[in-house]
């Protein structure tokens, strides 16, 4: 039996990540290209191809062999439509369908998902998830984003929606009753609008601080006013924390995005404490842990879908 072979495709803002995958998540070659959303969908995808192709011949792999390709997106995606539509991020990709002209161009099964979900398939499919059936994703990044993953699918919810973890309240109830913390969604108090690399960077600069870097380099100083704003994540991550078990009483929680993996000592033992308080969970049936994968498990996660069903 020779090894499953798929392409996975990460889109981001910035950048789109491309990778020949086997069956057990291994990467055998990588490549990246920049989005360039506003040259148009089309070229992007011409791009992705050629993409597809070099990191094929690097790996020693054809066409021929592989399952599928996987796409993980910054969404609004529609996973069971195929369809990008995420002019926010992606400027001009409103309502274009990848999956069509993936599989027509590479004749093979193609897939689309949100990329925290697929980033959270990665850590289950190959990552610090492995093997576990209830698994949340919190990925601590620009944003905060979280996937959920029971029994190897990806949890949805109504009309294909993914559930929206960073906007879980924080605030209003735990950290700060008066806080600003004003988020995009509409509401004040979001675990987005506390936690993510953003709200920590936005918090920083009454005090001087240029980004969210320079808070936490501070913070290892000693400095006073960034050990405040540290303190206010970890509280929000115990909050989260809180919710997360609450709701879903998942075996293993990840941890991940450049803020969550990076600096995941800071949040761990916050989260572990809530763990420990929680007396309606198993006790020691919950794990937290640093995602493994990194900037990959999108990748991984996506190639990931091609390995269902006959391949
Ligand atoms: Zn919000």
């Amino acid at each position: 039996m020779s090894e499953r072979r798929a392409l996975g495709i990460d889109i981001g803002g910035t950048k789109i990540a491309v990778a020949a995958v086997d069956g057990v998540g291994r990467i055998h070659a990588q490549t990246s290209l920049a989005t360039e959303a506003e040259q148009g969908f089309g070229r992007a995808v011409e791009r992705m191809v050629t993409a597809g192709d070099e990191v094929l011949a690097q790996a020693g792999w054809n066409r021929r062999e592989l399952c599928g390709v996987g796409v993980g997106c910054a969404g609004p995606v529609s996973p069971q439509r195929g369809i990008i539509d995420n002019p926010y991020t992606l400027p001009t990709w409103s309502n274009c369908d990848i999956v069509t002209p993936l599989r027509t161009a590479l004749g093979k099964p193609a897939y689309l998902e949100n990329d925290a979900d697929s980033a959270a398939l990665g850590e289950w499919f190959a990552g610090a998830a492995r093997g576990a059936s209830r698994v949340v994703m919190l990925t601590l990044g620009t944003g905060v984003g979280g996937g959920v993953v029971l029994e190897g699918q990806v949890y949805r919810g109504t009309q294909g929606e993914h559930p929206e973890l960073g906007h879980m309240p924080i605030a209003q109830f735990a950290v700060d009753a008066r806080s600003e913390a004003a988020c995009y969604c509409g509401t004040r108090g979001c675990l987005e609008a506390i936690a993510s690399g953003t709200a920590v960077a936005e918090a920083g600069k009454p005090f001087g601080f240029a980004d969210s870097r320079a808070v936490l380099a501070a913070f290892g100083d000693g400095d006073s006013n960034a050990a405040a704003i540290i303190e206010r994540v970890q509280r929000a991550l115990d909050m989260a924390t809180w919710t997360i078990l609450h709701t879903f009483m998942p075996e293993v929680i990840v941890l991940g995005g450049g803020l969550g993996d990076a600096q995941f000592e800071l949040w761990l033992p916050a989260m572990e404490a809530c763990t420990a308080r929680a007396t309606m969970v198993p006790a020691g049936g919950v794990r937290i842990v640093k995602a493994e994968l990194g900037n990959d498990a999108g990748q991984v996660g996506a190639a990931s879908l091609a390995f269902g069903g006959k391949c």
